[in-house]
């Protein structure tokens, strides 16, 4: 349901519903009151998240403790946060700070509003006057408001105001002071205070600025920021899927492409090897021919000198044997026709004869 859509009827009815849906979890009842208006300040701010009883116990144990609320605005930080701290009070020491700081700018400043002598008619000047001279926190001056002057307007500071928004009431924050017209219109100041307690409970508990807890939020079916937050949270998620998707793709591609550098790599290492093993081969080759031609060429030498040798050796022999020759012609010349005996004995057929018997 969009703002556009809904008049200030509109608006009112479905803050009224809000109101209604919400009221079964937290408690709206006021604050208690009965005390002096500064007192009540004090009260506020330390009964701001922290259950009545324990923020009237530490009153109480100031109020023993110290000579008066001007005592206390002199006092150090921890000397108040112990004494919250001795009722459990939650967060002892911010609420400590904003006690004294509260308290020093409203007893010093000389145009300061007289806590004492103010009436409801004052209400929106004290409003004013809490949120920009004592900083004090929404919820806190609300409930002074509500409790104190019995304030008849259902606030939309910073926490209702951004509920309201998100549930497309307002669309910006230009439009609260709008807005809070709008919704307080036709309200009492209780049923004001009570709206606006139980809208600041969900808007600091659930509807959280930074962080809400739309899935636990009873408001989420009419809620278009709830809505599109669980959208765009579903489709971070898709996104997410996807992005892991492409990484787990991308880390196969990766791997599958360092497989395959690594294996391309091995065989250009074994190819390599595989090329080193045949040229030292072929080198074995080579040399063991080289030795092979040359066992060869000094076979041949040695063969050549051999026969050098045996040629030197021969020439005597055959010149003797030709010397030797020589007679054995000259006699077959001379008409013996025999051949000289080596024994020097002469070649006549009677000596042949002789030597047959
Ligand atoms: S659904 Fe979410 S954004 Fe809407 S009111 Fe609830 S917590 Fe706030």
């Amino acid at each position: 349901m969009s703002k556009a859509s809904l008049d200030a009827s509109g608006i009112r009815k479905r803050v009224r519903a809000t109101v209604r849906t919400l009221e079964r979890r937290y408690d709206g009842t006021p604050l208690k009151n009965g005390r002096s208006s500064i007192e009540q300040l004090v009260y506020c701010i330390a009964a701001r998240q922290n259950p009545e009883r324990k923020a009237a116990g530490a009153i109480r144990d100031l109020k023993s403790g110290f000579a008066g609320w001007n005592e206390v605005r002199v006092s150090s930080v921890l000397e108040i946060a112990d004494i919250l701290k001795q009722h459990d009070i939650f967060q002892p020491i911010p609420k400590a700070e904003q006690i004294i700081r509260a308290l020093s700018r409203t007893f010093s400043d000389s145009h300061k509003v007289k806590f004492d002598e103010l009436t409801r008619d004052r209400a929106e000047e004290a409003r004013v006057y809490m949120t920009r001279k004592l900083g004090l926190p929404s919820p806190v001056i609300a409930d002074f408001l509500f409790s104190a002057l019995n304030y008849g307007k259902l606030p939309v500071d910073e926490p209702v105001g951004r509920l309201l928004q998100r549930l497309g009431l307002v669309s910006n924050k230009l439009d609260f002071p709008k807005l809070e017209k709008t919704v307080s219109d036709g309200l009492t100041a209780r049923e004001a205070a009570t709206a606006y307690r139980i809208l600041e409970s969900h808007a600091t508990q659930i509807c959280t600025e930074r962080d809400p807890a739309c899935g636990r939020c009873v408001l989420f079916q009419d809620c278009p920021e709830g809505q599109a937050r669980k959208a765009a949270a579903e489709q971070a998620v898709i996104e997410a899927e996807k992005a892991a998707e492409a990484a787990r793709v991308a880390a196969r591609e990766e791997a599958l492409r360092l497989k395959l550098e690594a294996e391309k790599a091995k065989k250009a290492e074994a190819d390599k090897l595989k090329k080193a093993e045949a040229l030292k081969k072929a080198e074995a080759k080579k040399a063991e021919a080289a030795k092979k031609a040359e066992a060869l060429k000094k076979a041949e030498a040695a063969r050549k000198a051999a026969a050098t040798k045996k040629a030197a050796h021969a020439k005597p022999a055959a010149k003797k044997a030709k010397a030797g020759a020589r007679p054995a012609r000259a006699a077959r010349r001379a008409g013996t026709g025999r051949r000289p005996d080596p024994g020097g004995r002469p070649h006549t057929r009677a000596a042949g004869r002789k030597r047959k018997r």
